[in-house]
């Protein structure tokens, strides 16, 4: 468990409420890291009451994350014999996957998480499917590595929100998984005792499940698996990824003479608690599909623009009232600004055209993408009473933007915002509270050094396997 301190009270000077910007806000929190109770208005901190040192923010929810992956950064970007493209770099992936133990998964991922606590993320949906050993055997605990991401949240205090995956094939119609994807295979029923294992774990983190992706898992598979975690938890989040690559839609086409989200839409699953993550290639009707559905896009522009996937239709999405979310994914950057500013900027780069994703003339494009992402980040994580502001009843997740950053100097409300989603760097998340705890001072994870040094032992022992 972190050490980092628990907050009851913290004065703001001003702060993003689900309202819109207030002064003199002072929030409670109570012994299970939610705001308990908020008040605006006030002219001066209460005595005792603790003092954000800037303008305070909710946190970024990251809706999706492979952990694992933050150990691969790096090694993926050499040109191949061939063409280079997601599935290469799936095939690099794979050889990596064999390396990890539940030792250096835990390490990892734990680093993983303070690095995005750092940089204003406070709760992470992790979307997890390496569960067995590099046989393929499962651990004495079919839990086992679920269990270490539950331990790595701990340790760095972050909000989780775990997503064991079912993976059950290594391709559409039931096609056989090879030797590199072993590490992922489960049937309905061994998943769901996974779901349960973690359901029954102490810390508070919710759990919901993954369907990799059509092509992994039979329709059969997904109806088990959904019946199953519906007959837990019926609001528990879904999450899939899905149409990321053209070649997917082609297979999925070829399979089914549907493409993948059409295929979807028609099974009529969709619903708030979902998360279509990419949804990349999609068609008018899809987008419409999607945002009728009141599922939430799961965008991860960073890895996106990395593994070469494409772009997502976000201006017809949020025209027609979509909502989405943002997630690190491979970790290749963890910057909860970064991934908005990108999903602006591919928009522009696409249409040679400026503040594209604003919702009307005049408004903040950077205001309004960080409140729709913490709006709909906190629905594809199942976390109560999301809005694009804190509120009382919501987890204590909040960022304080440091005012002596000089991109953020003189800048107030949403032109702050501005300069934090399309400036903002390295200095400007100052401190971090995550479920009520202090969790990042002056820019630094309070438990870096011991983070750090299991990272770096970790690191040492996956170079030398
Ligand atoms: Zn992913």
């Amino acid at each position: 468990m972190t050490a980092a301190r628990r907050l009851d009270r913290l004065f703001c000077e001003r702060a993003l409420l689900a309202g819109g910007w207030a002064s003199g806000v002072l929030l409670r929190f109570d012994a299970q890291g939610m705001i308990a109770g908020l008040e605006a208005g006030l002219d001066a901190p209460p005595a005792g009451a603790e003092r954000a040192a800037g303008p305070v923010v909710p946190g970024m929810p990251n809706l999706h994350s492979h952990a694992f992956q933050r150990a691969m950064v790096g090694l993926t970007e050499r040109s191949g014999p061939a063409e280079d493209s997601f599935w290469t770099w799936r095939e690099v992936m794979y050889g990596f996957v064999g390396r990890i133990d539940p030792d250096s998964l835990q390490a990892v991922a734990a680093m993983a998480y303070a690095e995005m606590l750092e940089r204003g993320y406070t709760s992470v949906a992790e979307f997890h499917y390496l569960h067995h050993d590099a046989a393929g055997r499962p651990y004495a605990d079919v839990a086992e590595t679920s269990k270490r991401i539950l331990a790595a949240a701990d340790a760095a205090g972050i909000g989780l929100t775990h997503l064991p995956v079912l993976y059950a094939q290594g391709g559409f119609g039931g096609q056989p998984a090879g030797e590199g994807q072993r590490r992922f295979l489960n049937d309905p029923d061994r998943l769901l005792a996974i779901v349960e294992a973690c359901r029954a774990a102490p810390g508070g983190h919710r759990t919901g499940l993954a369907l990799h992706s059509l092509r992994a898992v039979s329709p059969d598979a997904m109806a088990a698996a959904l019946n199953g975690l519906s007959a837990l938890d019926p609001a528990a989040p879904v999450h899939i990824h899905i149409a990321e690559q053209t070649a997917e839609v082609d297979a999925c086409l070829a399979w089914s003479g549907r493409r993948p989200v059409e295929w979807l839409l028609d099974r009529g699953w969709l619903g708030p608690s979902w998360c279509l993550v990419h949804a990349t290639h999609v068609t008018p009707d899809e987008v419409a599909g999607i945002a009728a559905s009141g599922a939430v896009a799961g965008l991860c522009p960073t890895t996106e623009a990395d593994l070469g996937d494409g772009l997502f239709p976000a201006r017809d999405f949020l025209a027609r009232g979509g909502r989405f979310g943002v997630g690190s994914d491979s970790q290749v950057i963890i910057d909860a600004a970064e991934e908005l500013r990108l999903l602006e900027f591919g928009q522009r780069l696409a249409a040679r055209r400026r503040n594209l994703l604003a919702p009307e003339a005049g408004a903040s494009t950077g205001a309004a993408l960080y409140r729709a992402a913490v709006a709909g980040g906190a629905q594809a994580l199942g976390l109560p009473e999301p809005a694009g502001g804190l509120a009382t009843g919501q987890r204590a997740d909040l960022v304080v933007l440091n005012p002596d950053d000089p991109r953020l100097y003189g800048r107030n409300d949403d032109m702050l915002l501005d300069s934090y989603v399309f400036a903002g760097a390295r200095d400007a998340v100052r401190d971090v509270v995550a479920g009520g705890r202090l969790v990042v001072r002056d820019g630094r994870h309070v438990d870096a050094d011991a983070i750090r040094k299991g990272w770096r032992h970790a690191v040492d022992r996956l170079n030398a396997a």
